[in-house]
């Protein structure tokens, strides 16, 4: 650190990816990637737009928003697209906390939100989950201010029933709701259901993990007109051409492939499958995911050790060293071969230790 950095970002804490390792080649299992290259189709219109690059791209994405909202069934106003669906999520953290409204989420979540609290400086209201890492409703309702959920949840793959999720958004009429639905295409409800019945809720979307663009970098919000507003002001205030040429169209292209799309959850959601039975029948406890990831638990062996052992074998998982989840591993659901080669290597381990 130097002597210049203004002294309310010496204390900050940023967000510590899964590794991107060059020293070796592994078997990757710990950044909830897909296993399947982009659509065919988001590939060739990528490479049409790298002809165009000299200009900057459209500022408001009416093309991209375009083909998302009529994807989705809502107007192309409730949308916003971003560098990531961490971007959105910045936005909205930049939007509707502050020292006044603090940012509220569960203690077991994704970490990045925490690092947003701590660098916007509005303090963070932390609401456990119950012992098997389930929402209690009730304990989610009149938060006093915005709160954040991720649906299916990370690390642990719990998917929150839409009724459920219906009731904290009666209860926090007064709050802005953040669903962020990283995961959905994998099995859980999706929140854009009651968009019309909440002003108040803002869903966010990724073309990181189901739809294989992680590298490219794409995802958006959806709310209400008013709160796509508030955080394109954000969006403007800080880099208006926040989305690359080359991205939007990947991200047109990938829209236009539908069955591509579907045919890779469908892949995954099986191979979750049969990686859950496998590793229950080892003797793991498997939380039942609707995600592209395992979270699970070795009553004999650590979560650090399963770790070291995997990696020592040529698989990354990730293990988080955090209070309540130390013993567990999140596993990413990779291709049926990647998902071969970890169960042979979870029972090579279970033998040994
Ligand atoms: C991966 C992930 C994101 C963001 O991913 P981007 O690559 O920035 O779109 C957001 N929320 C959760 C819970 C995630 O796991």
């Amino acid at each position: 650190m130097s002597e210049f950095r203004v002294p309310k970002y010496r204390g900050l804490v940023p967000y510590v990816p899964g590794e991107q390792p060059r020293e070796r080649r592994y078997i990757k299992l710990n950044t909830n990637e897909s296993p399947y290259p982009p659509s065919p189709r988001a590939l060739e219109r990528g490479r049409a737009a790298l002809d165009t690059l000299a200009l900057y791209p459209d500022p408001t994405m009416a093309a991209l928003r375009a083909a998302i909202a009529e994807d989705l069934g809502v107007s192309p106003d409730w949308v916003l697209p971003t560098n990531g669906s961490d971007e959105i999520l910045s936005f909205a953290f930049a939007a509707f906390c502050d020292a006044d409204t603090p940012a509220v989420f569960p203690d077991i979540t994704y970490g990045f939100y925490r690092v947003f609290a701590d660098l916007y400086g509005v303090p963070a209201r932390v609401i456990p989950l119950r012992e098997d890492f389930t929402i209690a409703p009730e304990e989610y309702f009149a938060v006093g201010g915005t709160l954040f959920i991720a649906n299916p949840n990370a690390p642990t793959g719990i998917a929150l029933p839409l009724t459920a999720l219906r009731e904290i958004l009666l209860h926090n009429r007064e709050n802005v709701v953040v669903v962020d639905e990283a995961y959905v295409d994998f099995g859980g409800e999706s929140a854009l259901a009651l968009l019309a019945e909440f002003e108040n809720l803002v869903v966010t979307r990724t073309f990181s993990k189901s739809r294989s663009m992680a590298g490219a970098r794409l995802g958006f919000g959806i709310a209400h007109p008013a709160l796509i507003a508030d955080m394109t002001a954000i969006k403007d205030s800080t880099n208006p051409y926040n989305v690359n040429r080359v991205t939007a169209e990947m991200g047109i292209g990938s829209i236009e492939d539908r069955a591509y799309f579907e045919e890779n959850c469908k892949k995954i959601i099986e191979t979750r499958e049969s990686l859950a039975a496998g590793l229950t029948d080892l003797g793991f406890s498997v939380l039942p995911s609707c995600a592209n990831f395992l979270f699970i638990r070795h009553p004999r062996i650590g979560g650090e050790a399963l770790y070291t052992e995997l990696r020592r074998r040529g698989i990354l998982v990730r293990h988080f060293a955090a209070e309540r989840i130390r013993d567990y591993n999140r596993v990413t659901v990779g291709a049926r071969e990647e998902a071969e080669a970890l169960l042979r290597a979870m029972k090579e381990i279970g033998e040994t230790i």
